[in-house]
């Protein structure tokens, strides 16, 4: 009888066993057709840290991705040291800066209107924090960029011109994305408007390229001035579950976007 009951007891512990590995086989999120070990898949050459917390919180974590596929692809473009734009790449949808109420250390700049509405709306916000954002530098083209890594090279050696510059082609100032704000110095940190972007501007969709301390992922030297834009729901995952690393994050969704859409459900 004593025997009887041990078994009956192993019997119900198996099952649970079974059924809690079935569940996770289950979606973790309802309207994606991903379970906790294709989630385990994709992140598994992320940093450890950065896939504990994708993994304790895959919900949330989902839940931005699925605001992300709602816009277009194209601002997510992985350019960097090795992935670049061709020379002829010119964005559709650049406006120019000239008649927006926006404070420009240069006449003709130009930015996608895709990011107007966030830019605006962050201008505003900065201005009543009493804040002035000054756009120094936006969109470049292949050819401006040419000029100006060949002017660093020739000022300051290949050495350094590569640390500070992009080649052309290379730049995500060619997207038409990225924006330098106020002074492009490393003192740009500690003015009010360095310290207010380093710390609102993610909330309208603007995110740092190049942090201190990443040089060796990004190949840039820190750059508190550079942000670039990819909208508000990439840079609440970059802020919450990458470590702010704008780099890391877009080698991640480069690599699983086909994935994440394919596992849409109902799109
Ligand atoms: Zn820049």
């Amino acid at each position: 009888m004593k025997k009887n009951i041990f078994f009956l007891i192993l019997l119900i512990l198996l099952l649970l066993e079974v059924s809690s590995c079935n569940s996770d086989e289950k979606r973790i999120h309802p309207k994606f057709a991903i379970t906790r070990n294709d989630l385990e898949e994709m992140t598994s050459n992320l940093p450890d840290r950065i896939k504990a917390s994708i993994l304790s919180r895959p919900q949330v974590f989902l839940e931005y991705i699925m605001e992300m596929l709602k816009e277009p692809q194209d601002i997510f473009q992985l350019i960097d040291k090795k992935h670049s734009l061709p020379s002829n790449y010119v964005p559709g949808d650049l406006v120019s800066l000239q008649k927006y109420d926006l404070t420009t250390s240069k006449r003709n700049l130009y930015l996608r209107r895709i990011l107007m509405p966030d830019l605006l709306a962050m201008a505003e916000a900065a201005r009543i924090a009493g804040t002035e954002i000054i756009l120094s530098s936006t969109y470049r083209s292949f050819e401006y960029q040419k000029r100006l890594f060949d002017y660093y090279v020739k000022t300051e050696g290949i050495k350094k011109a590569e640390r500070e510059s992009a080649r052309p082609g290379h730049s995500q100032h060619q997207l038409g994305t990225a924006i330098d704000f106020g002074s492009i110095e490393d003192s740009f940190i500690n003015t009010r408007q360095g310290r207010w972007l380093a710390k609102n501007a993610w909330k309208f969709g603007f995110s740092l390229s190049y942090p201190r301390g990443e040089e060796n992922i990004t190949g840039y030297k820190y750059e508190p001035w550079h942000y670039r834009y990819l909208g508000r729901a990439a840079c609440y995952l970059i802020r919450n579950f990458f470590g702010n690393s704008q780099q890391v994050f877009l080698e991640f969704y480069g690599k699983n976007e086909k994935i994440f859409k394919e596992k849409l459900l109902n799109p």
